[in-house]
């Protein structure tokens, strides 16, 4: 692998990363060594590095790490538009650092994305080829909420979280009675991309990121 760049080598406490993998690369840089990277800095701060892997079975460099080099920070942006949103609804003193990449999540891990609550700035991942990019939102709010909540469980506190921000934007509220009822690891509702299995290898084939901006609601 060759050197990263220089800018892609800061490191220090509270860095907003995301912010470097929102910008598109120059066009000298070869996409797969970007893509390559991009995954690298993914498993850094997931909370199990194992668990961010392209499932297409082939050796790099593949049609998906092509996409990824070429387009992921159009999809990064997006997610941190989404993000920022969802931030709004904090007084500024309150609002907690967070940052959201889009990463491909090994199917068997059996999750479409995670929080790093205990990375600073908290740290967001989700797979946006698992559902439609316009239920994006509902993925990240639930994300968030872990985030907020600072805990990976769906108990009281996380819902407390995911309501407020639901509220803020006008997405599904869970029922009240969703604590006892296990709805909560999976609100608010996605659905499911019946293509998700094209999803990081097709990219490529894309020329500007053609994907509807997703919407939230008070925009
Ligand atoms: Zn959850």
């Amino acid at each position: 692998m060759s050197e990263l760049p220089a800018i892609l080598s800061h490191d220090s406490p509270g860095f907003h990363l995301a912010e470097t993998w929102q910008r598109e690369p120059k066009a000298d840089i070869d996409p797969v060594v970007w893509a390559i990277h991009y995954l690298q800095a993914l498993r850094d701060l997931a909370v199990q590095a194992d668990w961010i892997t392209l499932d297409d079975g082939a050796t790099p460099p593949t049609a998906a790490l092509i996409g990824i080099g070429q387009h992921v920070h159009g999809i990064n942006r997006q997610l941190d538009w989404i993000l920022q949103h969802f931030l709004a609804c904090f007084e500024i003193a309150q609002q907690p650092q967070v940052q959201v990449f889009a990463a491909p999540i090994m199917a068997q891990a059996g999750i479409d994305g995670f929080c790093n609550f205990q990375h600073h700035p908290i740290t967001l991942m989700v797979d946006p080829s698992r559902i439609l990019a316009a239920d994006w939102p509902h993925l990240v709010a639930h994300e968030l909420a872990h985030g907020i909540a600072h805990s990976d469980g769906h108990g009281h506190r996380f819902k407390q979280a995911l309501d407020h921000l639901c509220l803020a934007h006008d997405l599904p509220l869970a029922p009240d009675n969703s604590l006892e009822t296990n709805v909560l690891p999976y609100w608010p509702p996605c659905r499911k991309n019946p293509s998700h299995d094209r999803f990081w290898l097709e990219l490529s084939h894309l020329g500007p990121l053609d994907m509807n901006r997703p919407t939230v609601a008070d925009t």
